[in-house]
C-alpha cells in the first residue's frame, strides 16, 4: 500500500482519511457500510413515504432479529437510551409524553450500579430522569440494589461494554428488579458481534435493549436499534414519533431519516446472513500478521487477545514490560497518529498498552500498520 485512497468529497473539505485500528469508535466514523446498504439508502432517497408506516415496518424487522415483541430503529444507541428512560417514566400516557423533560408526577429514578457509570449514561438523564447509583465502584451485592428502590424508581439500567464491570450480572439484576416490579433497560451498544446477543438479553428477561447500528452491525453511523416489551416499546414510540400531536416529543431531536431507516434495516438483514466465523477468521489472520512482525523485540510482549466483551475481535495487544527501554505507549500512539496516513490504534484496556483492533482494518492495511508500528517502536 503506497498512496491511500482519498475520496473526493473529503478532499474538497480538506479532511484526510485515517486508518482505523481503534474499533467501531464514533470519533473515527463508526464502521463502513457495505455497498448493498448504500444502494438501499440511495433508493430510499427517491420517494416520499408515510414515516409512521415506515418506522413500524422497520421496527418489525428489528423485533424479528431481536426476538422481542416490538422494535424500533433509533438515531443510535444513545438516542435509544433517551427513549428507554422516557418510556419507563411516561408509559403510554399522552400527557406525560407531552410534559417531558418535566417529570413532576412521574417516577423518575433510574438505578445504576456505580461501576457501570460511563460516558454515555447522561442520555438516560436527557428526558429528565435522575440516575441513582448503588454499590461500590468495583462491586455490588444484592442488598445494595434491594435497598436502592424507592416509590420513585422507574427502571434499573444495565450497561455492557469493553472493560465495564459486571456488578451483579444481568441475570441477578433482572431477578431483583422484577421482584420489585421494575423494568430493566440495557445498553448493549457494541455487543454485536456475536449476532446471538441481539436476542440473548431479551431472552434473559431484559425489558428493553439498545444497540448501536453503526458499530459491528455496519449500518449508518447515526442509527441504532431498540427492542423490547410491547407496553414499553409503545411508550418509546410515543416519545419518539408522536407526529400528529401538537407538541413534538422529547425524541424529536433524534429523528431517523427515511434513508437511515432503510439503510439500518438493510444492514441488519445482511448481518443476520453474515458468516461470523469467516469474518472473525479474517480479523485473526490480520492480527497474526501484525503480531508476527513484532515478534522478538526486547521488552515487548505481543499477545493476540480475543476476550469476549472486552476485546472487539482477535487483536494484537502490545504490553510494555519492565525491561522496555523504548518510547512510551503514549509516544508510540502519537507517532502513529501524526504519520501519513494517520493510524489510530486503541489505548488498551485496564493498563497502559496498545491494542490494534482489526474490525475496521481494510485489506492490506495490516501491512502498513505493522510497518509503521515497527518504525515507531524501534
Ligand atoms: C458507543 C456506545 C454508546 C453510544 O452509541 P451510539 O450508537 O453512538 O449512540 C452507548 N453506550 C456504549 C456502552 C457504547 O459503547
Amino acid at each position: 500500500m503506497t498512496e491511500q485512497h482519498w475520496p473526493e468529497v473529503y478532499k474538497k473539505l480538506g479532511v484526510k482519511p485515517v486508518i482505523n485500528a481503534q474499533s467501531w469508535v464514533t470519533s473515527l466514523g463508526g464502521s463502513l457500510m457495505r455497498p448493498e446498504v448504500l444502494r438501499a439508502m440511495d433508493e430510499a432517497a427517491t420517494a416520499f413515504v408515510d414515516m409512521k408506516e415506515l418506522n413500524r415496518a422497520a421496527g418489525e424487522i428489528v423485533a424479528r432479529a431481536c426476538g422481542s415483541d416490538m422494535g424500533l430503529v433509533t438515531a443510535g444507541c444513545a438516542a435509544a437510551e433517551v427513549l428507554m428512560a422516557a418510556a419507563c417514566m411516561t408509559g403510554v400516557d399522552e400527557a406525560n409524553v407531552e410534559q417531558l423533560p418535566d417529570t413532576t408526577g412521574m417516577k423518575n429514578e433510574v438505578l445504576m450500579f456505580k461501576g457501570q457509570r460511563n460516558r454515555y449514561d447522561g442520555a438516560f438523564q436527557v428526558p429528565g430522569a435522575r440516575i441513582v447509583e448503588f454499590g461500590h465502584v468495583d462491586s455490588a451485592l444484592p442488598y445494595h440494589l434491594e435497598s436502592a428502590f424507592t416509590d420513585q424508581t422507574c427502571a434499573v439500567a444495565y450497561v455492557m461494554g469493553p472493560f465495564i464491570r459486571h456488578g451483579l450480572g444481568l441475570e441477578k439484576t433482572i431477578e431483583i428488579a422484577h421482584a420489585h416490579g421494575v423494568p430493566v433497560i440495557v445498553d448493549a451498544a457494541a455487543e454485536v458481534p456475536p449476532r446471538d446477543n441481539l436476542s440473548k438479553f431479551i431472552k434473559m428477561g431484559a425489558d428493553m435493549v439498545a444497540f448501536s447500528g453503526g458499530k459491528g452491525l455496519g449500518g449508518p453511523q447515526s442509527a441504532g436499534l431498540l427492542a423490547g416489551r410491547q407496553n414499553l416499546m409503545e411508550a418509546a414510540y410515543a416519545n419518539s414519533l408522536n407526529l400528529d400531536s401538537p407538541k413534538a416529543a422529547i425524541g424529536r431531536p433524534m429523528k431517523v431519516s427515511k434513508e437511515n431507516l432503510v439503510g439500518m434495516v438493510a444492514a441488519l438483514e445482511l448481518y443476520m446472513d453474515t458468516d461470523e466465523i469467516a469474518m472473525i477468521d479474517e480479523w485473526r489472520s490480520k492480527a497474526s500478521y501484525i503480531a508476527r512482525k513484532l515478534e522478538g523485540i526486547k521488552g515487548l510482549r505481543v499477545v493476540i487477545e480475543d476476550t469476549p466483551v472486552d476485546r472487539q475481535g482477535p487483536q494484537p495487544v502490545i504490553y510494555f514490560e519492565r525491561d522496555w527501554t523504548g518510547p512510551s505507549p503514549a509516544v508510540v500512539r502519537q507517532t502513529l497518529l501524526d504519520g501519513n496516513p494517520s493510524i489510530r490504534v486503541g489505548g488498551g484496556g485496564m493498563r497502559d498498552e496498545i491494542n490494534v483492533v482489526m474490525v475496521n482494518v481494510q485489506d492490506g492495511e495490516e501491512q502498513l500498520i505493522a510497518e509503521r508500528l515497527l518504525e515507531a517502536l524501534t
